[in-house]
C-alpha cells in the first residue's frame, strides 16, 4: 500500500524518519523508567531528555534551558500567548496577522471566553503575494500591546515573514514577540541567541518526528506561566510525565534537520520548482498563490480556476496522490481558505486551490507522475463546469 502512495502533504504531517524511530525504540521497549525517579533505571531516560533538549537547542540556536517540551505546536502557541497576557494583566491589545494557523487565530478569537477579559486584536492584512507591510505593523503597536504573534512560515502558501526584523521592532517598544515556527523549523536557519524573538513554537510531526510532541523556546528572562500545572517536570514549567520516547525522536529529528538542512532544502526546492513550473505551464489558467521566492522550499499552492479543490483532491486520491486544498470541506462549509481570502485571491481561483507540500523523501519520478496526471484531471473537471463553458464560448 504505502509504496503506491505519492505523499505531497508534508505541511499537514510528515513521515517519521527511520533514524528517529530507531532512536525512540529503546525508550519504548526497555528504558521505560520515569525520568523523575531516583533509581539507576531512570537515569537513562533522564539523560535522554537532556540530550534531546540540547539537540533541539542546537537546531534553533538557543540554550537548552530555554526549551520546554510540550505535546504539540498548538500547546506551545497557547503557552506563549497566555504567558504574555498573564504578565501584563493591564494590557488588552494583541497584534497578529490575518493568515495565522488556527492554533493562534482561533485562540485570539476566543480570548474573551477563555480569560473573561476583553481584548482588542489587530490582524495585520497581507498583500496579494501574502506579504505584510512593515510600516503598517509598526503603526499597529501601542503601549497597550501585550504580545505580537506572527508565524514564521505560512502553512498554506509557505510564505515567509521577516519575524526577526519584526521582533526587533517589538522589542524597541518593550513588547513581547512570539512566532509560530512550526513550518519553518528545520527548513530555515535559526539563531535565537542573536534575535529579539521571546517565544518560538514548534512541533515534532512537521519535521519527521512523531505526532504528540512539540517544544516552546522561552527566552531567558521572558515571562512564563505553565499551561499545564502539576508536577515539577520541565523545571516546573509544564506538568505531566515526559513523553520520553517522542522527545528523543524530536531531538533526533532536530539533529538530522540541522545536519542536512542546506542539502535537503536544495533537493526539495528543485523538486518543488519542477512540479510548480510543470503545472503552471501545462495547465491553462493555473495561478501560483504566494510570493515566488520569499517562501519555504517545499510548498507550492496553485489555484486551478473554475474547478473545486475538493474535486481535484478526490481524483488525485484515486491515483494514490495525497495533497490538500484551501477550501475547508471538513468543516462542512464551502468557505475558501482564510489565507487565500486575506490575499484577495478571487473566488473562482480560491475554490480551486491545491497545496502540494514536499519533503526530502519525495522523488523526481513522483513529480513526473503527478505532472502526467494533473492536467488530465483538471481538463476533465472543467468539462463539467458551466463557468468554464461560459468563459470559453
Ligand atoms: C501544524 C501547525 C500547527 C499545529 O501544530 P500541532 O502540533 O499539530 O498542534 C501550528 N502552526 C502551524 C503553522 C502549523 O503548520
Amino acid at each position: 500500500m504505502s509504496e503506491k502512495i505519492i505523499y505531497l502533504d508534508n505541511n499537514a504531517t510528515t513521515a517519521v524518519a527511520p533514524e528517529v524511530l530507531e532512536a525512540m525504540l529503546p525508550y519504548l521497549q526497555h528504558w521505560y523508567g520515569n525520568p523523575s525517579s531516583m533509581y539507576d533505571f531512570a537515569v537513562k531516560p533522564a539523560e535522554a531528555l537532556k540530550k534531546a533538549r540540547q539537540q533541539v537547542a542546537d537546531l534553533v540556536g538557543a540554550q537548552p534551558e530555554e526549551i520546554v517540551f510540550t505535546s504539540c505546536g498548538t500547546e506551545s502557541d497557547s503557552t506563549a500567548i497566555f504567558s504574555a497576557l498573564h504578565r501584563h494583566p493591564d494590557k488588552t491589545h494583541l497584534v497578529t496577522t490575518r493568515v495565522e494557523h488556527p492554533a493562534v487565530k482561533n485562540l485570539c478569537a476566543n480570548l474573551e471566553n477563555l480569560t473573561g477579559r476583553k481584548y482588542r486584536i489587530t490582524q495585520l492584512p497581507v498583500d496579494k503575494e501574502g506579504l505584510i507591510d512593515l510600516q503598517q505593523y509598526r503603526d499597529s503597536l501601542s503601549d497597550d500591546t501585550a504580545i505580537v504573534s506572527v508565524m514564521w512560515a505560512n502553512n498554506e502558501t509557505g510564505v515567509l515573514f521577516p519575524v526577526e526584523e519584526m521582533a526587533k521592532i517589538a522589542r524597541e517598544r518593550g513588547i513581547l514577540f512570539h512566532t509560530d515556527a512550526v513550518q519553518a523549523t528545520g527548513k530555515v536557519p535559526m539563531h535565537l541567541d542573536d534575535s529579539a524573538i521571546d517565544f518560538l513554537s514548534s512541533s515534532g510531526h512537521k519535521l519527521h518526528a512523531p505526532k504528540g510532541v512539540g517544544f516552546l523556546f522561552v527566552r531567558k528572562g521572558a515571562p512564563y506561566m505553565p499551561f499545564l500545572t502539576g508536577g515539577h517536570q520541565e523545571q516546573g514549567r509544564r506538568g505531566g510525565t515526559e513523553n520520553v520516547a517522542s522527545i528523543v525522536g524530536l531531538g533526533k529529528a532536530c539533529e538530522l534537520a540541522k545536519a542536512n538542512m542546506a542539502e535537503e532544502n536544495r533537493k526539495v526546492r528543485a523538486l518543488r520548482d519542477k512540479l510548480e513550473e510543470g503545472l503552471l505551464s501545462r495547465v491553462p489558467r493555473a495561478i501560483l498563490n504566494g510570493h515566488k521566492t520569499k517562501r519555504l522550499p517545499g510548498t507550492c499552492n496553485i489555484s486551478f480556476e473554475y474547478v473545486e479543490g475538493e474535486a481535484i483532491l478526490l481524483h488525485l486520491n484515486r491515483h494514490g496522490i495525497c495533497a490538500s486544498s484551501g477550501s475547508a470541506c471538513t468543516s462542512g462549509s464551502l468557505e475558501p481558505s482564510h489565507v487565500l481570502r486575506a490575499m484577495g485571491v478571487p473566488f473562482t481561483a480560491a475554490h480551486g486551490s491545491v497545496r502540494f507540500s514536499l519533503s526530502g523523501y519525495n522523488t523526481e519520478e513522483e513529480v513526473d507522475k503527478v505532472l502526467e496526471i494533473v492536467p488530465g484531471i483538471i481538463a476533465e473537471l472543467r468539462e463539467l463546469s458551466p463557468f468554464w463553458a461560459d468563459i470559453n464560448k
